[in-house]
């Protein structure tokens, strides 16, 4: 029978191609520095470009922000080119990788199959894939999100299994990432509690599954997306930029 458990929100930076060495250290420390002024925060992670993870790691080691990657091969090792495998992440420390962003499924031709893949060899390297799943517009407007969504996802269910209650899931509205665009709080939530059902067939405890929002998510919009009852957190892009900002963000999760 499911429990009613209390997640704790998780809140994520997606940095994707962006930083310097320089740039990184000072975002860093400024979101440590305001991440150690509270008193009471959800789960925070930033997910880096891959060359940068020594750093994060240096950085952070030892503090309240977890780190981790924005891709993973779905290989274990070999002759891959430029992959970078889950192992590797494992060695600079990351607990989180995103799978399945729409940029890579859109730019990179990620199937749901090879996303799944992903997720699996996250898992397996002790990991914790944040599923990314989301409609484009056109999708919308024909009323197809919700199958879009939960095709999305079956493929990752139907490949790690009863795992799937170690997995972050992402509903990510592809027309509202980086757009400024956000879905409004209903429409997310109803997303959400579609996502929550469809994970209680996989799973004994569904809420203690994750169910982020990400899609210009930002100090002004964050308390009214967090305080629906299927929004967990989020994972936020541009805003993650900005210390003060996603630092807002942060505290609008408790
Ligand atoms: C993202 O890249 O995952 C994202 C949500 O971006 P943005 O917040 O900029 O829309």
């Amino acid at each position: 029978m499911e429990t009613t458990t209390v997640t704790r929100k998780l809140i994520v930076g997606n940095w994707k191609m962006n930083g310097s060495l320089a740039g990184n250290e000072a975002l860093l420390q400024a979101i440590l520095a305001g991440l150690g002024a509270e008193t009471a925060a959800p789960d925070v992670a930033v997910c880096v470009p891959a060359p940068y993870l020594a750093q994060v790691q240096a950085l952070c080691t030892g503090s309240p922000l977890a780190w981790g990657a924005q891709d993973v091969s779905e290989h274990e090792a070999g002759a891959y080119t430029g992959e970078v495998s889950a192992a590797m992440l494992r060695d600079f420390g990351c607990r989180y990788v995103i799978v399945g962003h729409s940029e890579r499924r859109r730019d990179h031709g990620e199937s749901d199959e090879a996303v799944a893949r992903k997720a699996q060899r996250a898992l397996a390297c002790g990991i914790t894939p944040i599923v990314c799943v989301g409609e484009t517009e056109a999708q919308r407007e024909a009323g197809q999100t919700e199958a879009v969504v939960k095709r999305q996802l079956a493929a990752v269910i139907h490949t790690v299994g009863h795992c799937v209650s170690e997995i972050v899931v992402a509903y990510e509205p592809v027309w509202a990432i980086g757009t400024g665009r956000t879905a409004t709080p209903e429409q997310a939530q109803a997303v959400h509690a579609a996502l929550r059902a469809q994970l209680g067939a996989a799973v004994p405890e569904p809420r203690r599954v994750r169910i982020l929002y990400g899609g210009s998510m930002n100090a002004g919009n964050a308390a009214a997306l967090l305080a629906q009852p299927d929004i967990d957190g989020g994972l936020i892009g541009g805003a993650s930029l900005k210390a003060e900002e996603f630092l807002r963000i942060v505290r609008a999760a408790v």
